[in-house]
């Protein structure tokens, strides 16, 4: 299936765009077997970014970054939404679910009551390079069946504008292009764009929508506020403002991020975000009993 539309089907009108509240520099991490990468959504910003708990930034030539990758570990309270640029990654979960994540796909998957996978390299050389976003779910949603859809690189909705902005819509809608993903709640708009030197880019954005710009090549210019490579944009959320505009100063990719806040208690425990520490607790003990698995005892 092959869903690129050559240009869009609507335009944006934005009259007031956000402008830049604070830059922030990803930090250098490990995790998973001793994988390198930058946490560039940290848990200081998860209130701020509501419904967003994390993004990671991984990209590397060194296989020595990546190879270990992330041997089983649990997840519970959320959604887990990775989008590979470069290499492959195989993922198995506790559910005898098993899929290979290739150039330019995204797996999105929904850790509801709890699951144990395991996100493999399929590759011990060339480059790796991807995200990973943690969406969070409301209270309700919290202990759902597991789910996952890996969604191919071809199934992603493309577009370019007459300013050359070529845009991939992961989640949400842009341009009267729905994305791969639409997801009640939270609204999420997830946008992969890759800009060329000098244009421009627009989005309408209602202010209640917390969003962020991630430039991970190149530099983009937001309403007055350079944002080089590896910077998190936070936009603000003014009220009389109705979107966002991206103007690239060179060449430049970009991830677009924006969801409607919870405004829900979040605890987080590692792997697990729930509401209360009660139900951190209660995580923990599940998991230690087995209890995230088809094979569980009354799963
Ligand atoms: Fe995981």
């Amino acid at each position: 299936m092959n869903t690129t539309i050559a240009r869009p089907l609507q335009t944006e009108a934005v009259t007031r765009a956000r402008a830049v509240e604070q830059l922030v520099t990803g930090l250098p991490t490990s995790d998973g077997a001793g994988v390198k990468l930058t946490r560039v959504l940290t848990q200081q910003f998860q209130r701020r970014l509501d419904p967003f708990l994390m993004l990671d930034a991984f990209g590397t030539d060194n296989p020595d970054d990546y190879i270990g990758g992330f041997p089983d570990h649990p997840h519970r309270g959320f959604e887990t939404v990775t989008y590979m640029i470069a290499g492959q990654m195989r993922h198995r979960d506790s559910f005898g679910h098993e899929g290979l994540l290739r150039n330019g796909g995204v797996q999105w998957m929904t850790a509801g009551s709890g699951i144990v996978h395991s996100e493999l390299p399929e590759q011990a050389d060339g480059r790796m390079e991807g995200f990973q976003l943690w969406l969070n779910l409301r209270s309700r949603d919290k202990m759902r069946a597991p789910w996952y859809r890996d969604i191919q690189s071809a199934e992603i909705p493309e577009f370019t504008t007459p300013d050359g902005v070529a845009a991939r819509v992961i989640a949400g809608r842009s341009h009267g292009v729905g994305g791969a993903m639409e997801r009640e709640v939270t609204e999420p708009l997830y946008l992969d764009l890759q800009l060329p030197a000098g244009a421009t880019f627009a989005h309408a954005l209602q202010a209640k929508f917390n969003a962020f710009v991630y430039v991970y090549r190149g530099a983009v210019d937001i309403a007055g506020t350079r944002v080089p490579a590896q910077r998190m944009a936070i936009l603000k959320n003014a009220a009389d403002s109705d979107g966002v505009v991206l103007r690239a100063v060179e060449q430049a990719r970009v991830l677009l991020i924006a969801g409607l806040p919870l405004n829900e208690p979040i605890a987080q425990h590692g792997p697990f975000v729930m509401n209360t520490r009660d139900e951190l607790i209660a995580a923990v003990q599940d998991y230690q009993a087995g209890k995230f698995s088809a094979a569980a005892p009354g799963a």
